[in-house]
Formats: C-alpha cells, structure tokens, sequence
C-alpha cells in the first residue's frame, strides 16, 4: 500500500527541523507532569508525551494512573499550548484519549504486535481526525508493522506516522531493543510518503544512547523523534535509566547535526555514478562465481560427492574475515557477505544435482 495522501502530524510545527515529541514514560502525579511539561515547553518543545496507560511485562508493576492523567494533560496543553500525545491500546483509551482532547496517539510495541487490538483501535478511530503513530510490534516483523499501519490508514487516519523503537532479540547487545535499522529504511522503501520516528529511549533503555542513536536516526533521514524526559529521572516509576532531565535533553538536540536530505550536489551525484558502477561490476562479479559454483555442483554429482563440505566452508569465511580486517572491513560484516554468497552457491549445486 502507497498511502500518497498522507498529510503532516501537525501543520503548524515547523516541519524544517525534525519533529520532536518529548516527555516522561508514565505520568506519575500532576505536580511531576506539570514540572515536567513547563521545564520542556522551556526548551522549545511543542509536542508533549506521557504514558497513561502503562504495558508491563510482569503484572504487579505501575500500570499507569488512567484517566486522571488525561486531565493533567488537558492542563499541560492549557497551561503551556503544547500539544499532548498519549499511547492507547484499546478502544476504551481511544475513546477517553479523544474526549480529553489529547491531540496525538500512540501505539505501543506489544500492541502493534496483536492484530486483533489493532483492529478494535482502528475501529475506535472510525471518522475521527487525529495523528497517530504505530511503534513497531516487539519482534522484528516488518509485515506486521505495515499491516498495523493499513489498519489505521483503512479507518481513514492520514496524519499517519511509524516509530522505530527497536526490536527484541536474542543476542545480547548494548541496546535494550536492538536496532536492526534496516528494516525502518526497508520502511521508508516500501511507503515513501510516511513520516519515521525514531525512539531512541526505548532503544537504548539507557541515558548515553540518546545522543548517538537520535544522531544516527538523522543521518538516516527520520522526520522525528521521540524521547522520554522526566524532571527527575533517577525517581521515575517506569524506564528510569533511559529518562533525562529536560536541560539535559535540550543540549543532545542542540548537538543534533541535520543533514540536509534533498539537495545533491554534482560532487554527491558523481560519488553515487560510481558506487552504481561498482555494484554492477560486484553484481556481474557474484554472476560469475555463481556459474563457477555451477561447474563445481557437475562435478560433485559426477563423482558422488556431497554439496556441503564444511571444512572448505569454514577455511573460506576465516580467511575472507582476516582479508577484510586488513583492508578496514568489518569481521563481521565480511562473514555474512560471505555466508550469503555459501548459501547462494548451494542453492545453484543443489539445482545441478537435482
Ligand atoms: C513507551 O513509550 O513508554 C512505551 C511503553 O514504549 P514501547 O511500546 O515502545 O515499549
Ligand atoms: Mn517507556
């Protein structure tokens, strides 16, 4: 789906910088919502988010202050004319969200995951004309993410947006929810039009990867972010490692740098003739190995010989790697190369020897 009609979040922000939305995970009391909220309006904010409604893992945690923090919000918005934005994920929230007037939604991860809720809020949404945003479901699943999204956009919603807030995974790493940022570029890919978000709160889960991981979400050309800001962190009831203070905050913003995306420049258009080149030339490169790979599956089949052979196998990936580091390449990165091309290769010595 294309969704060529899309229309900003909120025409009236200054769409030049990226759009940023900001606040704490859960409001807590008024007194830390309303703190909070000025501190941030301060700073220049104009969109600001807290939790209502809190998922939880485990049941027994803080799940959120309902509806009394929809009235703290409606204060915000009075006091500050900042606009407000809150997660919903059922058609209750919905309906409570709107009659507070809170003037975005979200959804979360888990429920982007569940089809079935996402129909009910779709459905809650019927007619009604406010911006939201999908989070990516917890797992990796770009298919369940746009299918999330078509579900919003079929009711009707065109201010209509994505945030990438990282996925769980089973390797450990420094994130909290690992960023695979392919598959918000494959995003972008698939519906041009469609603004991202990055969060770099959630995944991170912790205060340092803010400023790296928002940088990195503009290098990559994201309309937005949205961050968690608490007036004091280390005593928030939910996320209280990957919450800052909102002067702290500011200051990563400040350091932002913003790449322009849209204007190339005759140097820029050069750089990129050449990569195409090359990836012709690396194309045409794979082609020919390919066909080797071919001759190789003939005469395996010829002699009775199995196609994996993983001694061979093992001696190609240590040797490429060690190739690679020495030329500034990444281990890593050079064993999947190369793991990709092994599993190409079989799949031809598997159709020669069937
Ligand atoms: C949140 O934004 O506080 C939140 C619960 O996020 P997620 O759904 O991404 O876990
Ligand atoms: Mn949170």
């Amino acid at each position: 789906m294309i969704m060529n009609d899309l229309k900003p979040i909120f025409a009236d922000v200054d769409s030049s910088r990226p759009l940023l939305i900001a606040g704490p995970c859960s409001a807590e009391t008024e007194e830390q919502v309303m703190t909070t909220a000025h501190a941030l309006a301060r700073e220049g904010v104009q969109i600001f988010r807290a939790g209502v409604w809190k998922p939880r893992t485990k049941p027994g945690g803080f799940e959120g202050v309902g509806e009394p923090g929809l009235a703290w919000l409606r204060r915000v918005k009075a006091e500050t004319g900042m606009y407000t934005a809150t997660e919903v994920a059922t058609r209750a929230h919905v309906e409570a969200a709107l009659r507070y007037e809170v003037d975005l939604l979200w959804i979360g991860a888990r429920t982007a995951a569940n089809p079935f809720a996402m129909q009910e809020i779709a459905d809650a949404l019927q007619g009604v004309d406010v911006p939201v945003l999908v989070k990516n479901p917890v797992s990796p699943d770009l298919e369940l993410w746009i299918g999330a999204l078509e579900r919003i956009y079929n009711a009707g919603i065109r201010r209509l947006g994505a945030v990438h807030r990282g996925f769980t995974w089973v390797d450990r790493s420094i994130y909290r929810n690992h960023p695979f940022w392919t598959i918000p570029i494959e995003l972008r890919r698939r519906i041009p039009g469609l603004p991202l978000f990055c969060d770099p709160s959630h995944i991170g889960g912790k205060r340092e990867l803010i400023a790296p991981l928002a940088q990195q979400a503009m290098d990559l050309g994201f309309e937005g972010l949205l961050v968690e800001a608490h007036c004091s962190p280390d005593e928030a009831w939910s996320d209280k490692a990957q919450q800052v203070e909102p002067q702290l905050l500011a200051f990563i913003l400040r350091n932002l740098i913003i790449r322009d995306m849209n204007t190339t420049t005759d140097n820029l258009n050069e750089l990129r003739r050449q990569i195409d080149k090359l990836d012709d030339e690396l194309i045409d490169l794979l082609a020919r190995r390919m066909k080797v790979s071919g001759e190789i599956g003939r005469y395996k089949k010829e002699h009775n010989l199995s196609v994996l052979q993983s001694q061979r196998y093992e001696e190609i990936l240590a040797r490429r790697a060690r190739q690679a580091v020495e030329l500034g390449m990444d281990r890593e990165f050079m064993r999947s190369v190369m793991q990709a091309i092994h599993e190409e290769s079989i799949r031809q010595q598997m159709k020669v020897i069937e």
